[in-house]
């Protein structure tokens, strides 16, 4: 072989970084071309709006296809040029991720995301850099010709026969695909591995007013092994299941009122909870005076269902005792505002009064174990209670609703010709908690973090963040986090931490 005919190592490095970078380009391209949702699910994008899987097939696809392209192209003709395409393209990507970051937007697969852009970013660089001393300026001047070559042509077959290799394997892929996500459903669990403490996960943080991110109000609290569920608002199973969260283990139920969007989802928990643990007696259901109409009505709801259940499934999985839920109502002595409802294995739970207007009783919870605290508010304009339950606590899960947003969409109401959702936009304003009011009682009790939930009005956009909290963050010294379904906030016991992580 001459010296002509041998590439020069600069040549090696260029087809090396843009063989590895291209390939992963091209990867990522056909994943999102033929089979978008599934790549959704795997880099936790969300869909569900505007063009939904469509955008997510053109835009993501058409994007890494591109940046492929461009590597190819490098690699293929030796001009390291070509490797600032898709270069430029990752540092405005990862400029963008950093500009969330610094909004307080995070996402589960963001660190993973962040960690493999930065390293093809360094690898181009390194790329460009040892490709530039090599060449010594000797790459001719761009032609038009570059593009119209063999390259492309073979780039383009490349791509339409891995698509339609995709298209026409449809059914061994899912074949695949479905014993793989049946896997990762049934076995995955999680509460394993999780320390010993107290941990709050957001099964429903959103309100009665439909949130496409948010399921109605649902929290999960698990303390050691044990699984509690504080309200279980619509679509908010649906979530907890999606969170790997099993209905079998719920070991209690606890709701703070009897507004529908905090109990809609019960007898779907009841009902999962008994075929789910093959459970020999009904789940306990905490609650206020009311509670036993509330439960009588679900089991009286849910009865032909259960009888169904038995026969289909036997005894076994479907013991007749366990179906349903047992109403376990508590009352306050004269003249207290607070009571212990639970009291075993380290763990104290306190239900106290709080203000909801006409709903009467409303409560909210305290649990306490092992030196560390979590405080719910329930649904309440701001009350001593709530501020002397919350006093030193760890994490408060704290209801608001926005009166300034709230008061825009009661105005669009009324201009749209819709008395009665224009009447209840302006009632529900006195018996809530706005983020600044929340923001002082939390300020005020020493809480050392506060977490919003119930979050009204409905926040579709992380744009509206900053207008929900108005001055919120003035006000309250310590961590804000705005709730959104899926967040899970670790408080293991003998520590001061708080982590964040998601189950979504
Ligand atoms: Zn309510
Ligand atoms: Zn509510």
């Amino acid at each position: 072989m001459t010296d002509r005919q041998r590439p020069a190592p600069s040549g090696a490095i260029l087809h090396g970084i843009g063989g590895i970078a291209g390939l992963f380009f091209l990867t990522l391209g056909l994943g999102f071309m033929a089979l978008p949702d599934v790549l959704a699910a795997v880099f936790s994008i969300a869909p569900g709006f505007g063009s939904g899987v469509s955008g997510v097939r053109g835009d993501l696809g058409g994007l890494f296809l591109g940046m492929s392209f461009f590597c190819w192209l490098g690699m293929a003709r030796g001009r390291s040029r070509w490797l600032a395409v898709p270069l430029v393209f990752l540092v405005l990507i990862i400029a963008g991720r950093l500009i969330g970051l610094a909004l307080g937007e995070t996402s589960p697969s963001l660190t993973r995301s962040l960690t493999i852009e930065a390293v093809l970013v360094v690898l181009l660089i390194a790329a460009l850099v040892l490709a530039a001393r090599k060449s010594r300026g000797r790459e001719k001047n761009f032609k038009m010709t570059e593009f119209l070559n063999a390259t492309t042509l073979v780039f383009a077959l490349v791509v339409i026969a891995a698509l339609a290799a995709i298209q026409l394997s449809q059914k061994k892929i899912g074949m695949v695909l479905v014993e793989r996500i049946a896997r990762k459903i049934m076995t995955a669990d999680s509460m394993a591995g999780l320390p010993d403490g107290l941990h709050v996960a957001l099964c429903g943080s959103g309100a009665p007013l439909n949130d496409p991110r948010r399921a109605q109000p649902c929290v999960a609290v698990i303390v050691g092994t044990r699984l509690y569920v504080i309200d279980t608002g619509p679509g908010s199973m649906r979530k907890f299941e999606l969170m790997r969260l099993n209905p079998g283990q719920v070991r209690g139920v606890l709701l703070t009122h009897f507004h529908s969007d905090h109990i809609g989802d019960l007898g779907e928990l009841l009902l999962k909870h008994w075929v789910g643990g093959s459970t020999q007696a009904p789940l306990e259901v905490f609650g206020p005076p009311g509670v036993e109409k509330v439960v009588q009505g679900f089991n009286l709801a849910y009865a032909l269902d259960s009888g169904y259940r038995v026969l289909h499934h036997g005894p076994e999985v479907a013991p007749p005792s366990g179906a349903g839920g047992a109403a376990r109502p508590f009352s306050f002595a004269p003249g207290q505002d607070h009571t212990v409802i639970i009291d075993e294995d380290g763990l104290t739970v306190t239900a106290f009064l709080v203000d909801h207007g006409p709903v009467k009783p409303a409560v909210g919870y305290r649990f306490d174990y092992k030196g560390r605290s979590v405080v719910i508010s329930g649904d309440t304009s701001p009350t001593p209670s709530l501020r002397l339950q919350a006093k030193g606590a760890d994490l408060l899960v704290q209801e608001a609703l926005q009166p300034v947003l709230v008061q825009v969409l009661r105005d669009v109401a009324e201009k749209s010709n819709r008395p009665n959702m224009a009447k209840i936009l302006s009632d529900i304003q006195n018996y809530h908690t706005s983020p600044e009011d929340a923001a002082r009682m939390a300020q005020e009790a020493g809480v050392r973090h506060l977490l919003f939930y119930h979050v009204l009005p409905p926040l579709p956009v992380s744009m509206l963040k900053a207008a929900f909290l108005g001055d919120a963050k003035k006000i309250y010294h310590g961590p804000i986090t705005l709730g959104e379904d899926g967040m899970l906030f670790s408080l293991p016991a003998g520590s001061e931490k708080i982590a964040r992580k998601w189950l979504l």
